[in-house]
């Protein structure tokens, strides 16, 4: 079975020895077709280990290890974590004038397929008005700019559009439910349901219980000053809900 494993993993910003960490020590291990989700208040590191784990060069692992399969992935450029399956879903999607959203999806994934296995352009065409229609997203979403003027919400909306049409294996989903109203939600909430599977794992990273009533995960961790310091049922989402994070301890507990 396939399997991303995060071993006691440590992260700064700055190689140097006395630049503080923001990952204190991370353990957590998603086995394929598992959703889990990642809570926790703002500024403790979520949005990090999602960077992290997808390799975004500003962080650097200063011990542990992150392994897919029991290989280390440490060393691999964003790229390469793409074609083993990797999808980062950030928080704050990039915008990229010059480059349609049609144009950028399609290149994501034939960057993820073998040279002479090149996505047919109709094929392409045809998957992308299915899957725009089922997020309903309108059609001239396709050929604006990468992100260019969307709206909060639109951005999240298109997150989840690649997010279908590249088919990863393991899809890191960083607040994907913010800025979105209840309409929205189910859309994408939907969407992410739509891609469970015995292929398929998420970590979902949200502030909000809200987002796993429609999502329901097989593991909630609650994230705090770097560290995982508690994991249990989907029924800890709304324990939380109901009494908040003040009351955890920033202890070293990890699972
Ligand atoms: P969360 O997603 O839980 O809100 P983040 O991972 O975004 O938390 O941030 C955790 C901490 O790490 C914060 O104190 C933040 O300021 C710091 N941090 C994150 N990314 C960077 C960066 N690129 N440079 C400097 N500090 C950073
Ligand atoms: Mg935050
Ligand atoms: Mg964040």
């Amino acid at each position: 079975m396939s399997t991303l494993e995060i071993k006691d993993l440590h992260v700064k910003v700055k190689a140097e020895p006395e630049h503080p960490e923001i990952l204190k020590g991370v353990n957590l291990t998603i086995n394929a077709g598992e959703i889990h989700a990642l809570m926790g208040p703002n500024g403790n590191g979520k949005s990090t280990l999602a960077e992290t784990i997808m390799g975004n060069p500003r962080y650097v692992v200063s011990q542990g290890d992150i392994l897919i399969d029991g290989q280390s992935i440490i060393g691999m450029a964003v790229d390469e974590r793409a074609r083993l399956g990797l999808f980062l879903g950030m928080q704050y999607p990039a915008e990229i004038n010059g480059v349609t959203n049609a144009e950028f999806i399609r290149a994501a994934i034939n960057a993820r397929r073998p040279d002479d296995d090149q996505i047919p352009i109709m094929d392409f065409l045809h998957q992308l008005d299915d899957t725009m229609a089922q997020l309903k997203m309108p059609e001239d979403m396709a050929d604006r700019y990468l992100n260019q003027g969307f709206s909060g919400g639109e951005k999240k909306r298109n997150e989840i559009l690649q997010l279908m049409m590249i088919h990863p294996h393991w899809a890191l989903l960083d607040e994907i439910d913010s800025g979105l109203d209840i309409d929205a939600l189910r859309i994408v909430a939907d969407g992410v349901n739509s891609m469970r599977g015995n292929d398929f794992s998420s970590l979902i990273i949200t502030h909000y219980e809200r987002l796993l009533d429609y999502i329901t995960p097989d593991v909630v961790h609650v994230m705090k000053d770097g560290r995982i310091i508690e994991s249990g049922g989907p029924e800890l989402a709304h324990t939380l809900e109901k009494t908040g994070y003040e009351h955890l301890k920033a202890g070293d507990g990890n699972d």
